[in-house]
């Protein structure tokens, strides 16, 4: 299945939770969320209440559409993590919070996972001091991520570390912002995880 490139906010108005899909209008109160609180559709008033099935296909979008993966990603994820040694929700989180794209969101680097994605696949991110254009590249502790050396690029990336210096910050991850360098100091924490999801429903919902 191809990725979703639909209207952004309808995707957070369906899940009924904030996604941060659209950068930093999404920290503002032209958040469509504040808005229309209720799903899109015209007769979204007349569905009723969500099956168990239902929950669980809810909680594993909320999950998929925050990383931006597609189905056949997530699957892949899920089948990694459920390999793992210890609680497979827990795994499947931290499989995801370690992509490459997701780093580079969560430095601050980038305003929204899509414009961090964008940033790897053209190329103008770095790890380890080499250039790497994999999205779902999964780091490891002490790698270190960094912009690329073009001037124009590197006032991008300070410019939205500045428009980001307000919200909170991953313990996991270090960011020095004079040198424009991201470090991984540990795994990532499942508690950081700037999503309100039952990971256990997810990992009932792909187990099926
Ligand atoms: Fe739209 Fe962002 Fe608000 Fe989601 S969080 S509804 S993407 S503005």
């Amino acid at each position: 299945m191809s990725r979703d490139t639909g209207p952004q906010c309808k995707r957070c108005r369906r899940e009924g939770i904030q996604l941060f899909l659209k950068g930093s209008r999404c920290h503002t109160v032209k958040c469509a969320l504040d808005k229309r609180n209720y799903p899109p559709g015209e007769h979204a008033w007349r569905r009723g209440k969500f099956s168990e099935y239902g929950h669980q296909l809810r909680e594993k979008q909320k999950v998929k559409r925050y990383f931006g993966v597609t189905e056949r990603q997530f699957r892949k994820y899920y089948d990694k993590a459920s390999r793992m040694k210890g609680n497979t929700g827990e795994n499947l989180i931290m499989l995801l919070e370690s992509r490459l794209d997701n780093i580079v969101y969560r430095l601050g680097m980038a305003r929204s996972h899509r414009e961090a994605r964008q940033m790897v696949a053209h190329g103008n991110i770095r790890v380890n001091g080499r250039r790497l254009d994999v999205p779902s590249a999964l780091l490891r502790k002490n790698d270190t991520v960094s912009p690329s050396a073009r001037e124009k690029f590197c006032d991008l990336v300070k410019a939205n570390i500045q428009s980001t210096a307000d919200l909170p910050a991953a313990s996991w991850l270090q960011m020095n912002a004079e040198r424009l360098e991201g470090i991984v100091l540990e795994k990532p924490k499942r508690e950081e995880l700037p999503l309100d999801v039952q990971e256990q429903l997810v990992v009932e919902f792909c187990s099926k």
